[in-house]
């Protein structure tokens, strides 16, 4: 006999979960009807506890009582006082957990809840409606509640845990024969409509239809408890996805896709997954972690199972439900069980074949979804680079002929000429910038087509990615890069006679030497260049030159990666500055010239630290043109 049960003992709520309560009691607002959903979802989990329990431990108290919940309207017959009784028989609870569940410790819901409403993110009746609050959401309606429980242990007795909602709750002995737990809840008199049969109803229907047990208002069942993904695909109505998504989430925006199937062989599994709109989980939604919910034999084996989707597929949501999973499978074998590997196997090619005809019939909402979880996408083959075979044709990409538009790298080969043997890509902070870059000039002359690699993810996954379809993905920054020849009057360098005599132009190379000092590694004449007066390339053996990059964005101790700086001999503006430097070699506009182009090209690069930093050189650079023209 334990005696814990036999006597009455008083606690006070943990400090937490005074805050809680405070808020919950004096918080006026508009979806009381959720602390149904929460103590009917508390039902339902101890339903499911006590169901695993029995498939393995044979000595449960009562074990012959149906798995079910009531909800029931009770009329006080001495007062005018309405009363709610919420009943399960379930797993139940001793008189020590009675204590500690519902008064000692804050869940993780109520702490979560706590710290939005101290951000001041928003007001607490604005968020309440929406937040799993837990059991003590009761009190929005409640002015006392006795929770009347008898655990499935069978030499447990039966106990209750009382409280008012004010600091105080109590834990006395109490009389109840049959397994589980039973919350009655004496209405506050703005809440005496959750005391009529039609609005409990309503509200089951609107929040717990899906409830995997059944739950009975009076003998009516209220729910519709079928598993909607064990229906055929044919049967079950877009309004019906909707609801279930919605009930499943909370979130109200439609799912950008929805993948239900059913397969027998090789594993059976009925599987009905969501690709949600938004990435973010706003503070609207019942699922907090990435996961989908992992059933057999109709038990909720996992809530959130991350081991049936890859990293980069973590924002897939849903069911899945294996009859060939054990049933008492422990969460240890979940994950290292081969016929999870199976299952995770299917339901990857599912949710990439559907991505694919999302891609092929609706492309504005495939451009949506990538511009949604490409970072997902990207992070997962950054951490694992065996994922690109199965990830990149899902990349998109906007490209030197794609008009502002994404294109995929499969569209891209189908582009190209017959002797273009590799990828082209060039890697930048913004299309715009790219679109402007000197590295361009040759691919331009020739009409070949060129991936702008914006993100900076991309800059990452560059070396990773290798090569596509057994094409090389080159980086055209590479100053060793071959293309192919082009007849002779087109090619720039041999252009008629270069406008610049030879000595002059050495002494241009000369003063960028002397001007950009150990900046750059060298200067030299480009051989490509065409519209752009200079550009910066990678000496040969730099190793890792993307990884510069991803330096910059993280913003440690980046350096300006040294580079070469190439001169476009036919360019105008750089015959200019050379017949300057044999006139008046002094003129300051010179040296200022040179160090804004060296500048502008960081820029280009996606390479300068700071270009705010250049806007007082631009302004000395005006002011030497005006002041010149004025005289002039
Ligand atoms: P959560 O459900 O997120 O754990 P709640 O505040 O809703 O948080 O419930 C607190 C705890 O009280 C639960 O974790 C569970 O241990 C216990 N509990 C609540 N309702 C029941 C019930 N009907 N049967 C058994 N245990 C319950
Ligand atoms: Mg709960």
């Amino acid at each position: 006999m334990t005696t814990a049960a036999a006597k009455q003992q008083d606690y006070t709520f943990k400090a937490e979960i005074k805050q809680l309560l405070h808020i919950l009691v004096h918080s006026l607002y508009k979806d009381q009807d959720i602390f149904l959903r929460e103590l009917i979802s508390n039902a339902s989990d101890a339903l499911t506890r006590l169901h695993f329990e029995t498939l393995t431990n044979p000595n449960v108290y009562d074990a012959d009582a149906p798995l079910a919940i009531h909800v029931d309207p009770l009329e006080d017959e001495n007062s005018d006082d309405k009363w709610l009784i919420v009943k399960d028989s379930g797993i139940g609870m001793t008189a020590e957990e009675l204590a500690r569940n519902l008064g000692t410790i804050a869940q993780s819901g109520a702490r979560e809840f706590l710290a939005r409403v101290s951000e001041g993110s928003a007001a607490p009746g604005d968020i309440i409606g929406q937040f799993g609050v837990g059991f003590y959401s009761v009190f929005m309606v409640a002015d006392e509640v006795r929770v009347v429980s008898r655990s499935y242990l069978p030499e447990a007795e039966a106990a209750a845990w009382v409280s008012h909602g004010d600091d105080h709750f109590r834990i006395e002995p109490a009389g109840k024969e049959d397994r589980g737990t039973e919350i009655h809840i004496k209405l506050k008199p703005d809440a005496t409509e959750f005391a009529q049969a039609w609005k409990l109803k309503q509200v089951i229907k609107k929040h717990s239809d899906f409830v995997g047990y059944p739950i009975y208002v009076g003998e009516e069942q209220a729910n519709q408890q079928e598993s909607l993904w064990r229906k055929p695909a044919g049967d079950v109505s877009d309004e019906d996805y909707k609801s279930f998504y919605q009930q499943m989430t909370l979130d109200f925006a439609e799912p950008l896709a929805t993948i239900h199937f059913a397969s027998d062989a090789p594993v059976n599994v009925r599987a009905m997954l969501f690709i949600p709109s938004k990435r973010e989980k706003g503070v609207l939604s019942i699922r907090k972690e990435p996961g989908v919910k992992l059933y057999s034999h109709n038990v909720l084996i996992q809530e959130y199972c991350t081991d049936l989707m890859p990293k980069w597929l973590e924002f897939v949501d849903g069911v899945v439900d294996s009859e060939d999973l054990p049933l008492n499978v422990s969460r240890e074998t979940v994950q290292n069980n081969r016929l999870m590997r199976q299952l995770s196997k299917i339901l990857r090619r599912r949710v990439l074949r559907k991505l694919e005809e999302v891609a092929r019939e609706q492309p504005d909402k495939y451009t949506e979804f990538w511009r949604e979880y490409s970072r997902v996408i990207k992070e997962g083959v950054a951490i694992d680079p065996t994922a690109k075979d199965e990830t990149l044709p899902l990349f998109r990409f906007a490209s030197s002929k794609s008009n502002g538009n994404l294109t995929s790298l499969d569209s891209y080969i189908e582009r190209m000429p017959d002797d273009q043997a590799e990828i082209y890509y060039v890697l930048g902070d913004d299309p715009n910038i790219v679109a402007r870059s000197p590295h361009l000039d040759p691919f331009k002359t020739r009409d070949l087509e060129v991936l702008y690699w914006v993100d900076p993810l991309d800059a990452f996954l560059a070396p990773l990615l290798g090569e596509y379809k057994d094409k090389k993905l080159r980086n055209i920054d590479d100053a060793g890069l071959e293309l192919p020849e082009l007849p002779e009057e087109e090619t720039p360098a041999e252009e008629s006679e270069p406008k610049l005599a030879e000595p002059d132009f050495n002494r241009f190379i000369g003063r960028c030497v002397t001007t950009l000092g150990d900046r750059v590694t060298e200067v030299r004449a480009s051989k490509v260049l065409k519209d752009s007066p200079v550009r910066l390339v990678s000496p040969e053996d730099t190793p890792n030159r993307e990884m510069e990059r991803i330096y910059r964005y993280l913003d440690q101790n980046y350096e300006v990666p040294k580079r070469i700086l190439e001169v476009n001999r036919n360019h105008p503006l750089v015959a200019d500055l050379a017949h300057l430097i044999a006139s008046r070699p002094e003129d300051p506009f010179i040296n200022l010239a040179i160090e804004q182009l060296y500048e502008s090209a960081l820029v280009q690069e996606g390479l300068h630290p700071n270009p705010a930093q250049m806007l007082p050189r631009i302004q000395q650079l005006l002011e030497l043109t005006a002041n010149s023209k004025s005289a002039g």
